[in-house]
């Protein structure tokens, strides 16, 4: 186990069970200003947004563990961009959404979001370890209502059942692994009673922000709540990848659980390919499968988060080639509006002739491609 932080001003007084005890995490988790100042260096731009934050919008919470990632003294620490409110959460910009994917005009049932034809997310709870700064779903996340019960959630069982065409349910909040494993496993098993449902998509950042979590009961529960459920996961810096963090995936996958990992593109936390490609070389490493970086959605508040189109088409230009095919992830925009994501990245066609194209490689040669002759149907 890692050392315990040495920014806890009582991290003498820890017992090393506690740090390990994901309900001591969460029970401990920090959640205003006063708290933050005993134990990192804040600016004045950290201290004005901690206090707006306390006041209205997204509240503060970020687990003990989350926080020792944190550097006590350096303000551009990527973990600190993540979790620590900035007075320019107060800006807006143009583009700004408070529900950039359009989630409330797509709810199909309460708490379930239908976006495409074959697939719906289920909002299980509001509640998360850590509250991301830059979270699509900043407008609900912490709002009070806490883990949705089995008899809230009934009727969104039921317009699933209803439509044979949903073949995936995301579960996702708030983050489904904060709930107690006996909850979760029950809607798990729910859904697992929809003949329909072949797969089930956990959406957690427990792994990276509250890794304690990730225990062997919570593991087994999950496999054996449903036949094919897939773990959703977001890593976003390579410094997230600590010690606890690589034993929650290992567990998760030595219990047969697939991990994906969705990366949000930030501005000044991992907008560089050198960041990037030290992430995703190290989530392959723990058997992860990098499989989204995600534009950042246009959510108020965060336009100090975001970078331009532009600059993740330039990254993924500067990782193609670079790192292996399982370890590049598509670039997508959740287009804003909620009208579905779309893939973007570099192109490498130059020309179409003739059934000749023009390709050009990761070191940029051009090279001929020709198509088969047309041959006539025998
Ligand atoms: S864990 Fe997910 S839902 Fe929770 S605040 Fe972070 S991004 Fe939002």
């Amino acid at each position: 186990m890692r050392a315990l932080p040495q920014n806890f001003r009582d991290a003498s007084r820890l017992r090393e069970s506690e740090w390990r005890d994901w309900r001591w995490q969460a029970q401990h988790a920090v959640t205003n200003l006063q708290a933050l100042d005993k134990v990192l260096r804040l600016t004045e731009a950290e201290r004005i947004g901690a206090a707006r934050a306390e006041a209205a919008g997204l509240p503060i919470s970020i687990t003990p563990y989350y926080l020792a990632l944190c550097d006590p003294i350096d303000p551009s620490c990527p973990i600190r961009r993540q979790c620590i409110p900035r007075a320019e959460e107060a800006i807006g910009v143009r583009g700004d959404l408070r529900d950039p994917l359009g989630e409330e005009a797509h709810e199909v049932a309460p708490h379930l979001i239908q976006r495409y034809p074959d697939r719906v997310l289920m909002v299980a709870t509001d509640r998360c370890g850590v509250y991301c700064r830059f979270c699509t779903r900043s407008r609900i996340v912490g709002d009070g209502g806490g883990a949705r019960s089995l008899a809230e959630l009934e009727p969104a069982f039921h317009w699933i059942e209803a439509h044979p065409e949903i073949r995936d349910v995301i579960v996702s909040g708030g983050d489904p692994c904060v709930m107690s494993t006996e909850r979760l496993a029950r809607l798990l098993r729910r859904l697992g009673q929809i003949a329909h449902v072949d797969v089930v998509r956990l959406a957690t950042r427990a792994p990276v922000t509250l890794p304690q979590r990730i225990t062997d009961e919570l593991c087994t529960a999950i496999r054996e709540s449903h036949d094919a459920t897939w773990i959703m996961t977001h890593f976003n810096h390579p410094k997230e990848l600590a010690e606890e963090a690589r034993s929650a995936c290992a567990r998760l996958v030595d219990a047969g659980l697939p991990v994906m990992n969705q990366t949000v593109l930030l501005r000044g936390v991992n907008d560089d390919a050198e960041t990037l490609e030290t992430l995703f070389r190290g989530l392959v490493r723990e058997r992860i499968r990098p499989y989204y970086l995600l534009q950042m959605d246009p959510v108020g508040g965060t336009g100090h988060l975001r970078t331009p189109l532009r600059r993740g088409i330039e990254l993924m230009a500067a990782l193609q080639g670079r790192v292996s095919g399982i370890a590049l992830p598509k670039l997508i925009v959740d287009t804003p509006g909620g009208l579905g994501k779309v893939p973007i990245g570099p192109s490498y066609l130059v020309s179409e002739d003739e059934g000749v194209t023009v390709l050009e490689t990761f070191r940029g040669d051009l090279v001929e491609y020709y198509d088969p002759p047309e041959i006539a149907d025998q």
